[in-house]
């Protein structure tokens, strides 16, 4: 049975629950360090419980899901956080322009060590998917061509199962366990400096805080990464999604969790998302900034898939135009270095990744469990915060314990976007007896059909495996 790190003041353990396999938390004692005041510049002071300790102040750049789950993390292991979010109500909106989000199993479980009481909202918010049937089918069929098993890795790591949440219920969740006395709303970051004894973020406004440690969760712009590495494009995927949510509910839901329906140079994504309604995504490729018809997208993109199965056509023309969004996709190279002294970034602002497997909110929910783990030891040795040597080696540790899963992520993520969408239907696959042959028209272009095969019938099936169990150290779920 897989084990998670515990922290300081909590020990984890599993515990059956309502079918799924949970982390019970039991508050131990102890560790509490001086409350320090808010305020346009904050002192190194300190308070005094039992002897006398420092609380290691963490000033967090960003409220989307990493920041909150990070200052979540941090606050409980008694952390002075402080995070600044340039719109608080771009974090609420953020729902309605990229849709539910996907949370793996061990995604879920990492939010579960964290926070027991908010990982329990957020289950209880969702819409359990990793039971169903998952995975890849042919888009003008519509048969199945690939299927994950998301439950038994699961089940057999005792981790909770894959669900579905809105953004805004996840980020409204989030929130409200961090405190918005925590979260700064209307505080841009647009600048730091860093000195041997501490960080200073500045923000748009003028005001400035001082910290131990900056961490950037400020998203694919990252100001953060800008300034510690230097401005550099993101790149452009090729595709645009379109996305549309349906109240739209199709015969299959009870058996079938997602579907990803694949076609030459455009797939097409359905998702139940609970509450009798469905999430669909339609990736197309096309050049950056590419104007829609007048006559509108739910008009495009019924002509783009009018010969694809019903399963798509569907969901596509029970979606009001006023509903279908749309944004142009984009990711950056993997960079190996995600900080410098007492400056870290954390999720897209680290490693943003192209959106077709799904993990990128998962990878940043993990990174701040990490994050956390090696602050907390940080602090458990005792070194002097003002010193940076020892919070820079934590942040060190931290990015290198994180980089080969994140990597391997990204780089897959990649792959993908190229594997999905080489797929042509209607000509010659020849697989002899494999479960292609039933599909007798179809045919790979570049990558060679021997790539493609491999990638989603043998690769994919195995990464999904490996991404819901993790691969953490002493058995951890990360
Ligand atoms: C179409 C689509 C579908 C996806 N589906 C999934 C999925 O199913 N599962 C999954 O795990 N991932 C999914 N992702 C990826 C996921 O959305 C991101 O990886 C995740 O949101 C990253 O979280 P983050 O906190 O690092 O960054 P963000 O969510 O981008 O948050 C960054 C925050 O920082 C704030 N900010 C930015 N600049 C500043 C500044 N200068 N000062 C202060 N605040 C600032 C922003 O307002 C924002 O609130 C999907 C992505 C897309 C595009």
């Amino acid at each position: 049975m897989a084990t998670l790190h515990s922290f300081t003041s909590f020990h984890y353990q599993y515990k059956n629950f309502d079918g799924f396999l949970h982390f019970r938390s039991k508050k131990s004692l102890t560790r509490r360090y001086a409350v320090r005041s808010e305020g346009s510049h904050h002192d190194q002071d300190s308070c005094k419980e039992g002897d006398e300790k420092k609380r290691l102040r963490i000033l967090i750049a960003g409220g989307g899901i990493g920041g909150l789950v990070l200052a979540l993390a941090a606050k409980n292991r008694g952390f002075d956080v402080c995070v600044f979010e340039k719109d608080l109500s771009a974090v609420r909106g953020e729902g309605r322009h990229r849709g539910p989000i996907q949370l793996l199993s061990s995604a879920l479980a990492v939010l579960q060590a964290i926070d027991e009481n908010a990982a329990r909202q957020i289950m209880e918010a969702g819409c359990v998917t990793g039971d169903r049937i998952n995975g890849l089918a042919d888009g003008l069929s519509g048969d199945w061509f690939t299927k994950f098993d998301l439950s038994t890795p699961a089940l057999k790591k005792g981790l909770p199962v894959t669900r579905v949440i809105c953004r805004m219920a996840l980020q409204d969740i989030l929130l409200e366990a961090v405190g918005l006395d925590i979260v700064i709303n209307k505080s841009k970051v647009v600048d730091f400096m860093e000195e041997s004894t501490k960080v200073t973020v500045f923000l748009e406004d003028g005001r400035q805080y001082d910290g131990d440690v900056l961490v950037g969760a400020d998203g694919i712009w990252s100001k953060v990464r800008s300034k510690l590495f230097g401005k550099e494009d993101a790149k452009y995927s090729d595709y645009t999604c379109y996305s549309g949510l349906t109240s739209f509910v199709p015969p299959y839901i009870d058996s079938v969790g997602y579907r990803v329906f694949l076609g030459l140079n455009q797939y097409f994504v359905a998702s139940d998302v609970g509450h009798g309604r469905m999430q669909w995504y339609a990736f197309y490729k096309q050049p950056l900034s590419s104007p829609d018809p007048p006559a509108g997208k739910k008009k495009r993109l019924q002509e783009l898939f009018h010969d694809w199965c019903g399963e798509v056509t569907e969901l596509i023309s029970e979606t009001p135009e006023d509903v279908i969004l749309r944004r142009d996709i984009f990711d950056r190279d993997m960079i190996h270095t995600w900080g410098i002294g007492r400056v870290t970034l954390l999720g897209d602002a680290a490693h943003p990744m192209q959106p077709n497997l799904g993990q990128g909110g998962c990878m940043a929910i993990e990174d701040c469990y990490q994050l956390a783990l090696e602050l907390e030891k940080f602090v458990n040795s005792r070194l002097d915060f003002q010193r940076s040597g020892g919070i820079s080696s934590a942040l060190r540790r931290y990015e290198k314990k994180r980089m080969f899963r994140v990597s391997t992520v990204h780089a897959a993520s990649r792959m993908a976007s190229k594997v999905l969408t080489a797929y042509q239907p209607y000509i010659e696959f020849g697989f002899g007896s494999s479960p292609l042959s039933s599909i007798s028209t179809i045919r790979i272009t570049k990558p060679s059909v021997h790539v493609v095969r491999m990638f989603l019938q043998i690769f994919l099936p195995q990464f999904m495996t490996w991404m819901i169990a993790g691969n953490g150290e002493d058995g951890s779920c990360i």
